[in-house]
């Protein structure tokens, strides 16, 4: 569907969950990919053989920690370096903590806000000239319904991801005009180890029951939403904050 043939693609925690399936989507589409965690050498090294298998001309990876001033920076200049390109990047790292608000400490919200926000920004930033020079490019953020609706037990989270949106935005006004086009996905609950993570069964089926669809969404279907995202047929989709969450925002 996106004909990526030719193009490089450059997404962040891409080490399992949305990431991965993200990298191995646009792996089939045709694009080389440049995968970005902080994981373990071995889970990227799989998820790069997978994307080879999937059909991507080329996959690497570089152990990036994005909570880390300037590795944001360093992560596309490294990507660039040994790609030669980047027209498609991807922020999808992020993480979660679900404590009551008056438990947040300083560094839980600073820690929050490096990987969710911040390394996104700056991410974005420097990537910018390359898509420039290149005459064009794509950014997708990977938001959440929650940064419309809110969450309890949430708060920096939340406002981590109401931020890439309005980030989104932002963006899209300063670059649409040079074909750098700037969008994000806001996903509802994706069953995903992080998602699942100290979750009870009990809890989860609960959780379920509230999508009117009546399940979890799968990392398949994120995927899909970015390969339309980056492909022609969403040529003039900008600024857009797509939520795919089986009807959960709804009500
Ligand atoms: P996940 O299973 O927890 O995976 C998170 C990814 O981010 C991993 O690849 C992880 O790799 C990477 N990461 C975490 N800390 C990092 C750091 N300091 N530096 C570099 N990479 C780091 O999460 P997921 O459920 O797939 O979620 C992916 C994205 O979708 C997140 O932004 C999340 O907020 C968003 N989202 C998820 C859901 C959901 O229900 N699953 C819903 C809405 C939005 P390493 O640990 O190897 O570094």
């Amino acid at each position: 569907m996106a004909g990526l043939n030719g193009k490089v693609a450059l997404v962040t925690g891409a080490s399992r969950g949305i990431g991965r399936a993200i990298a191995l989507r646009l792996a089939a589409e045709g694009a080389a990919i440049y995968l970005a965690a902080d994981g373990t050498a071995a889970e990227l090294e799989e998820t790069a053989g997978a994307c080879r298998s999937a059909g991507a001309p080329d996959a690497l990876w570089g152990l990036h920690d994005l909570s880390r001033p300037d590795a944001a920076e360093a992560m596309v200049a490294a990507a660039h370096q040994r790609m030669g390109r980047i027209d498609i990047l991807v922020n999808n790292a992020g993480i979660r903590a679900r404590k009551a608000f008056g438990s947040f400490t300083h560094d839980d919200f600073d820690r929050l806000v490096a990987i969710n926000l911040r390394a996104p920004f700056f991410a974005s930033q420097a990537v910018v000239p390359i898509m420039r020079a290149q005459g064009g490019g794509h950014v997708i953020h990977i938001a959440s319904q929650l940064g419309i609706v809110a969450s309890r037990y949430g708060a920096v989270y939340n406002l981590t991801k109401a931020g890439l949106i309005q980030l989104t935005r932002s963006m899209a006004l300063e670059l649409s005009a040079e074909g750098i086009a700037v969008n994000a996905v806001c996903p509802g609950p994706i069953s995903t180890e992080g998602f699942i993570a100290g979750r009870n069964p009990g809890e989860l089926e609960q959780r379920a029951r509230d999508v009117p669809i009546g399940r979890f969404g799968t990392v398949e279907e994120v995927a899909g939403v970015v390969a339309f995202l980056v492909s022609k047929d969403a040529d003039y989709v900008i600024g857009h904050a797509l939520v795919m969450d089986g009807g959960y925002i709804v009500h």
